[in-house]
């Protein structure tokens, strides 16, 4: 094997962009070893400069739920491109958007953004506008995007990078964020106690899938809602991941917990950069030019972003099938999974958790390292991250499952 041209390119790019990388956790730090150049993607594998091919399990951190270069999206976003890239003003595409998501997970008003960062930001100062109040509650290890309020015990790459607070975020801004133990109703409980009326929202990854992957506990869920209710406070459920994943409706769906503002991105994008926040129409009513919390974006509603997106979800819904072929998917990795952590007698330093096409096996930063770099030379490119999920899609196959977990059990030997 070799990478010669892989490392040639991260050292120009680590002279002209902050460690060669536009987003930390690509920088391979985690795990060592020089990052993949991608060249093409296909399906479920994806191609390096130098033409070797890797079964992919990142997808996009689970945006390309229907495989890489989905024929449909892909004449969407042709088509779309060929009408204009951008207007900066109304099309019918956001109107179909906005219908289809409304539809499919029951919020009432939706409003498009660019990032699940960006709607994440935005989700929360609609919830502090609505409520007039000013702080929130996080759980440790949930991970919200990069704005401000949101990092202060963050997952993901905050959590690889072992600094789950940013510098740069004032320290004003992070005492209005409180934090509680995920799985842990009675935590957040106390927070709301100890700050009476003073709680605008509580933001949770329903499946946290950040920081590892943990599913919630029976019941979870419920309780958080009603703790919401009973201190007037609002639940926004962060379905970036969740979203039109668990099933068609995300985890409002899955456990039948209804949030006050929820927000989405990855699948919804189909691919391209796209996030949406919506919710309770009394609530969504509050967002300029409506009411008194300001929101905008140039490029929000980009017509080939809607069309992407709008390709990616007629298909999920128009073909429910693919959601039971993700689960079966994920029902046999994550056994085979654990099967292997036994004949292997790793159950003591090791865990597989997840729920339909997530899944995240759990064995420590040190021996991830050396499974992350086996996998590799085996063609299996796994999250340069212990603490990231294992993304399926629709364009895996049981055989690749298989061929996966004897690699699988290959490495871990
Ligand atoms: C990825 C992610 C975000 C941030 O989305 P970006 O598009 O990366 O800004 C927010 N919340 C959750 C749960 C995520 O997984």
């Amino acid at each position: 094997m070799t990478t010669r041209r892989s490392e040639d390119l991260f050292e120009q790019a680590k002279q002209v962009t902050p460690g060669g990388v536009n987003s930390p956790v690509r920088a391979f730090h985690a795990v060592g070893g020089n990052p993949v150049y991608i060249d093409h993607a296909d399906g479920a594998y994806l191609y390096d400069v130098e033409g070797r091919r890797y079964l992919d399990y990142v997808m996009s951190w689970g945006a390309a739920i229907l495989g890489h270069n989905d024929a449909d999206i892909r004449e969407a976003v042709i088509a779309a491109a060929g009408r204009g890239l951008s207007y900066g003003a109304n099309t019918e595409a956001e109107l179909w958007m906005a219908r289809i998501i409304t539809e499919i997970t029951g919020v009432e008003m939706v409003r498009m953004v660019n990032s699940g960062t960006e709607a994440v930001m935005s989700a929360v100062r609609l919830a502090r506008g609505f409520t007039k109040r000013d702080k929130l509650i996080k759980f440790e290890g949930g991970y919200h995007g990069h704005s401000d309020s949101m990092l202060v015990k963050a997952g993901s790459g905050a959590l690889t990078a072992g600094t789950p607070d940013s510098e740069g975020v004032p320290a004003a801004v992070a005492a209005d964020t409180l934090t509680a133990s995920y799985n842990d109703a009675a935590s957040a409980a106390k927070l709301f106690e100890a700050n009476p009326g003073q709680i605008a929202a509580l933001i949770v990854e329903p499946v946290c899938a950040n920081q590892g992957v943990i599913t919630p506990r029976e019941g979870f869920l419920a309780d958080l809602r009603a703790l919401c209710d009973q201190n007037n406070s609002l639940l926004i459920f962060d379905e970036v991941i969740t979203g039109f994943r668990l099933g068609l409706a995300g985890a409002q769906g899955a456990y039948g917990v209804k949030a006050d503002l929820v927000t989405y991105g990855k699948i919804m994008g189909g691919g391209l950069p796209v996030g949406a926040f919506g919710g309770r129409g009394d609530i969504m009513r509050c967002l300029a030019p409506l009411g008194g919390v300001y929101q905008a974006g140039t490029l929000s509603g980009n017509p080939v972003a809607m069309a992407a997106g709008m390709a990616a979800l007629t298909k999920l819904r128009r073909e429910p099938a693919i959601y039971d072929r993700l689960n079966s998917m994920g029902d046999v990795l994550r056994e085979g999974l654990r099967q292997i952590l036994k004949d292997a007698r790793l159950t003591d330093a090791a865990t597989v958790d997840g729920t339909a096409s997530l899944c995240c096996l759990f064995v420590g930063r040190e021996r991830y390292r050396a499974f992350f770099q086996k996998m590799l030379s085996r063609g299996i490119y796994l999250a340069p991250s212990q603490f990231e999920a294992m993304f399926i899609s629709a364009a895996h196959t049981m055989d690749q499952m298989r061929e996966t977990l004897e690699a699988a059990a290959w490495a871990l030997k």
